[in-house]
């Protein structure tokens, strides 16, 4: 994903708008956990604030990954605001963690790809109740099921309100 910005770089207060996607290989395979193999989406705008680039929108992709406790596959989607400033590309003094732009274009896969993978959560689960103990079974919930036929385990904080109301009707 390559942006012309040769509109922007010379005129301080000058604005464009960026609606792009593209594949960034970079985040094909992240810690062999997490997978963006689709498209990553980014809308936003550049503007020019004396000669730091100010890149602002919302990056969205679609990335695989396994449940923790039961190693069901994940499909999930991660949508992660950006608000980065870049700096003209210089040979000295040059700072690591800085973005950069370099004569007339910006290349937005690697500051996608550092954002996304900072932004990805690192741990899944499959389901809210992938590994509750079942209470009719007490066996652990994997997956959607237990293995019971029962209701599944109600949710904790659920449990909690009934036990209210039946202390309630016992007094
Ligand atoms: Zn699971
Ligand atoms: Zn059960």
């Amino acid at each position: 994903m390559r942006i012309d910005i040769s509109e922007i770089i010379k005129t301080p207060g000058a604005k464009i708008a960026i609606d792009e996607t593209g594949t960034i290989e970079d985040i094909n395979d992240i810690y062999g956990l997490i997978s963006v193999t689709g498209p990553v989406v980014f809308k936003g705008s550049l503007i020019n604030i004396n000669g730091i680039l100010s890149l602002n929108g919302k990056a969205l992709c679609t990335y695989e990954t396994q449940c923790d406790i039961c190693g069901e596959k994940i499909t999930s989607k991660l949508q992660t605001d950006i608000d980065e400033d870049l700096i003209k590309e210089q040979t000295e003094n040059i700072n690591d963690d800085q973005f950069v732009y370099k004569d007339n274009y910006l290349v937005l896969d690697k500051i996608l790809s550092d954002i996304i993978v900072l932004n990805l959560p690192m741990s899944h689960r499959c389901s809210d109740k992938c590994g509750i103990i079942c209470s009719g079974c007490g066996k652990p919930v994997t997956g959607t099921r237990c293995g019971c036929k029962d209701e599944q385990p109600i949710d904790p904080r659920l449990a909690v309100l009934k036990k209210l109301i039946n202390d309630d009707t016992e007094n």
